[in-house]
């Protein structure tokens, strides 16, 4: 994420210079371009979230950041340098299209970062207050849902900042009790098999089905009998 800013911080001020993009076609007042600046790139950020696990090229990539067996603040750090690299053009096109000026995309960069520490961090806060804090930005709890070895959870809560872009598209998952979720990918849940060294070179192999053990069999889940009071919802 700070490694893109060289490529792409010269290219919002090109982007300013020149009025290109959809905002900078609207004219608005500086500060609701601002807002709506830093809200479109959360929003295109989702949307790279969900290609990254639905483009096969884009997965081996990111599956690297879901084999990780324990989820902490490590967690957030561990993608790939692939996905990095392969995130620059989409960044670019993000600036482009939308008309993202140098100031938005510095403030968005300082807000998503310490948003993804948060949400991969092991903090236990109170249920109450993550139920509360859930409705607007994503919270441990509900990200630690994405990050089930369950192909479904996992195939859920894609936001990165704000909730909305789940509750709109349908895809926000908060029925999972934090204490039954088994975090990874069944395919590669040997810790053996996930040393450093193995996950940067993953990409690179031939693929196995994430979404089933090696030795065969699905992880499934039964959530009928928890108590309501250990849900986020
Ligand atoms: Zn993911």
């Amino acid at each position: 994420m700070l490694m893109e800013r060289p490529a792409i911080l010269p290219l919002a001020q090109f982007v300013e210079t020149h009025n290109l993009g959809l905002l900078k076609q609207l004219r608005l007042p500086r500060w609701v371009e601002l807002a709506l600046a830093v809200i479109l790139l959360d929003y295109t950020l989702y949307i790279w979230h969900y290609l990254t696990h639905r483009v096969p090229l884009l997965w081996r990539f990111h599956v690297t950041h879901h084999v990780d067996l324990d989820l902490d603040t490590s967690t957030a750090l561990r993608f790939h340098f692939g996905e990095l690299a392969l995130s620059v053009p989409w960044r670019a096109a993000q600036v482009i299209v939308i008309g993202i000026s140098p100031i938005a995309y510095l403030i968005w960069q300082t807000l998503v970062f310490p948003s993804i520490l948060f949400h991969h961090s092991n903090v236990e806060l109170p249920i109450s207050m993550e139920r509360w804090l859930n409705r607007l930005i994503v919270t441990p709890r509900m990200h630690g849902i994405h990050h089930s070895i369950i192909e479904e959870e996992t195939n859920s809560n894609w936001s990165s900042g704000l909730t909305v872009w789940d509750w709109l598209h349908g895809t926000l998952k908060l029925n999972v009790p934090q204490d039954q979720i088994t975090i990874g990918v069944p395919a590669y849940h040997d810790p053996e098999e996930v040393r450093f060294t193995d996950v940067l070179a993953l990409p690179f192999r031939k693929q196995r089905p994430s979404w089933t053990f090696p030795d065969d069999g699905k992880p499934v889940r039964d959530i009928s009998d928890v108590p309501k009071t250990r849900l986020l919802p």
